[in-house]
């Protein structure tokens, strides 16, 4: 079964998805991480998404469900995916439940991870993300990991729209067009909302209650190379 990590930008979504990754074998399907490589390649399209990101702007509904389409149409990530930054609007939340029907899968859950505004200016302003790893670390909270970085610390990179004018335009955002799908979602069985201000470890061990809590069984999964 799939799950949705759903929160505001600096809640800790993409750091808890790598442990589920790692735990349970699951795919990250990051719409943010996606949409870099696209910037990475600086195709026209490319082109265009980094001028909507680097200003707090969503990308097209289009644009990203055709990229979601293909991870989610992908059989080796079937049923396993977690969704890290989609859906962002009522439109996209729709968009999920009907591509998933079509393809015969299921939402498992839905974990809210809930963190006020201003822990969230603090993380996004200290975050590295690596280059090759997609790892993200804090400078300020993380120097020693930073050092010790497997890929190497010179591929810790600033994302180009963690400052501090994009982090405020990206958290209205949130407020004004993300945050109204908990309506959609809190009234689901399968939704939990988690503390997302504490410590890395106890957002984890709540997420592993959860997953673990309703009965299901990962170890038969196989390995799925994000
Ligand atoms: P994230 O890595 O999730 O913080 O996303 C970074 C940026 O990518 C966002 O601020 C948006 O500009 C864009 N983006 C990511 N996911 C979506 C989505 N589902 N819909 C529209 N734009 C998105």
């Amino acid at each position: 079964m799939n799950i949705i990590l759903f929160g505001p930008p600096g809640a800790g979504k993409g750091t808890q998805a790598q442990f589920i990754v790692k735990k349970y074998n699951y795919f990250q399907l990051s719409t943010g991480n996606i949409l870099r490589e696209e910037v990475k390649l600086k195709t026209a399209l490319g082109v265009e998404i980094e001028k909507l990101i680097s200003n707090g702007k969503f990308v097209s509904d289009e644009t990203v469900n055709i990229l979601l389409k293909q991870s989610i149409t992908n059989l080796k990530f079937r049923d396993r995916i977690i969704f890290d930054g989609y859906p962002r609007n009522i439109k996209q939340a729709n968009n999920l439940e009907s591509i998933l029907a079509e393809f015969d899968q299921t939402i498992g859950h839905i974990i809210f991870l809930n963190v006020s505004k201003d822990i969230i200016e603090k993380r996004i302003m200290g975050r590295m993300t690596c280059d090759k790893c997609n790892m993200t670390l804090n400078e300020f909270f993380n120097k020693e990991e930073i050092e010790l970085h497997p890929c190497g610390k010179e591929f810790l990179k600033r994302r180009k729209d963690d400052n501090f004018d994009v982090v405020v335009a990206r958290y209205e955002t949130y407020m004004e067009t993300t945050k109204p799908i908990l309506d959609f979602y809190s009234k689901n069985a399968n939704f939990t909302e988690i503390d997302g201000a504490s410590q890395i470890e106890q957002i984890n061990n709540k997420i592993n209650d959860v997953l673990n809590v309703k009965g299901v069984d990962f170890r038969t999964s196989s390995y799925i190379k994000g």
